[in-house]
């Protein structure tokens, strides 16, 4: 008790007068109020002010991440009070651009409410603690490559997020800059976890319920094998540190924010579900590479991004013994089935539009055409070449930096530069027409290369 009450002076004289960092960042947990956090940000207001916007669409709220705040005020650095009008689209206006100190409180009460589409992406809680994604808890000004997060938590509470710390309390942060902040999920509390290394990456895992504590140690093996299998496949590690949650909740679900995989679990994990949650796990780490991609309009590339998640996740399934080959086939059938239920009416592209509205045209779909530009290369080439083989080209000539984005055009044109086959005909057939993929010669093919 005595060490938070030092710490509290401590960061209450600090925050006015530290020069250094461009964005501080408070957080203060009180073990008697489990579903509050208390912030304080010295920040500078950005072009809109000071705001909870990235991605509040995901919450499903009219009001998205604003929801969830009690009280919030602004002071300016002499501690006079600062005006803050609410735009009511997730912003504060204030009419001073200088640094200002905002607190507020953050109800966790994400969780509670029925509709939204996943916890794991958004906040939950539980007797263990709370978990938050950044966007969620932290408000944001100006951007800035020069962040710290510190955590004032009960005294049995610790942290794990995939930031660098700063100094040994495990308790401050130094994330690399205010994206690294928003764009990643975080652990508080008595959970579990646990920190590895592959390459320059530091790998944080955090654990919360019974069933992914017990299961930690398998779930760690499946997670960094497919991130070596999926490192090996594009030629390219993933950038940064990374840290993945698995948390219990009402549904099972994964989610990717950033470098951070976040994942819920219904209860307890019987042997059984194990190459379920193995599978959500790898689909996951699969996104670390192309969820970011430089895309034209990653609407139209739903298909892409989810299909051959979904495809090359299967592989990995069986490379890690996980599936045999005999069950791979079969719920390539499975899903062969759902795409032909769904097909037809609208394009894959089209569907991208509203995603979790065409699930099973987008997921099983876009599985299905990847397997049909595979089999189409491997057959056109005499057998030189697979899509695997264009995986690096795509991850270099695609990622976030580049000028020319990802669209229908240039995919087809750096598959056909890596394998000489002409795929644009499949993409226009199946993907931007509406003409259903006739998969059971897909299929057979596909045996043969088991
Ligand atoms: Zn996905």
């Amino acid at each position: 008790m005595r060490t938070t009450m030092v710490i509290i002076l401590f960061a209450a004289n600090l925050l006015p007068s530290m020069v250094m960092a461009e964005s501080d960042y408070v957080v203060q947990i009180n073990a008697d109020q489990p579903r509050r956090a208390q912030v304080t940000a010295s920040i500078e207001p950005g072009q809109h002010g000071l705001c909870f916007i990235r991605s509040a669409e995901d919450t499903g709220l009219t009001h998205g991440w604003t929801t969830f705040i009690h009280k919030l005020s602004v002071t300016d650095p002499d501690g006079r009070s600062v005006n803050a009008a609410y735009d009511g689209e997730g912003c504060w206006r204030l009419n001073s651009t200088g640094r200002v100190t905002v607190s507020y409180t953050m109800l966790l009460l994400h969780d509670k409410f029925p509709n939204m589409p996943g916890d794991d992406e958004l906040a939950y809680a539980g007797d263990w603690g709370q978990f938050w994604t950044g966007r969620a808890l932290f408000i944001e000004g100006k951007p800035s490559a020069a962040v710290t997060v510190e955590f004032l938590l009960p005294p049995d509470w610790a942290v794990t997020a995939p930031w660098p710390s700063a100094g040994n309390t495990g308790l401050i942060f130094a994330p690399t800059d205010t994206d690294a902040v928003f764009d990643s999920g975080l652990m508080l509390g008595k959970h579990e976890s646990l920190k590895f290394s592959r390459g320059n990456a530091v790998i944080h895992m955090g654990f919360n319920g019974a069933g992914p504590r017990a299961r930690r140690a398998e779930l760690r093996e499946i997670f960094d094998r497919s991130l070596g299998s999926f490192t090996d496949l594009h030629a390219a590690p993933t950038v940064g540190d990374l840290a993945v949650f698995l948390g219990k909740g009402r549904v099972l679900g994964g989610g990717v924010i950033g470098n951070t995989i976040s994942m819920l679990v219904v209860d307890e994990v019987p042997d059984t579900l194990m190459p379920m949650l193995a599978y959500i796990v790898i689909h996951e780490v699969f996104h670390l590479w192309n969820a970011n991609l430089n895309y034209a309009n990653q609407e139209d590339m739903y298909w892409f991004t989810e299909g051959f998640a979904e495809y090359f996740s299967h592989f990995e399934l069986l490379q890690q013994g996980i599936l045999e080959g005999k069950t791979l086939l079969g719920r390539f059938e499975e899903r062969a089935g759902k795409y032909a239920a769904a097909a037809g009416q609208l394009s894959m592209a089209e569907a991208g539009q509203k995603k979790l509205d065409h699930y099973n045209l987008i997921y099983s779909g876009g599985m299905m055409a990847t397997l049909a530009l595979d089999m189409h290369i491997l057959k056109t080439s005499n057998g030189r070449h697979r899509m695997a083989d264009v995986m690096p080209a795509l991850y270099t000539r695609f990622g976030v930096e580049t000028e020319v984005p990802l669209d229908l055009d240039t995919f087809a044109a750096v598959i056909e530069e890596q394998t000489g086959v002409d795929c644009s005909g499949i993409l226009r057939r199946y993907v931007t027409g509406t003409e259903v993929l006739i998969t059971a010669p897909l299929m057979e093919q596909l045996a043969g290369t088991l």
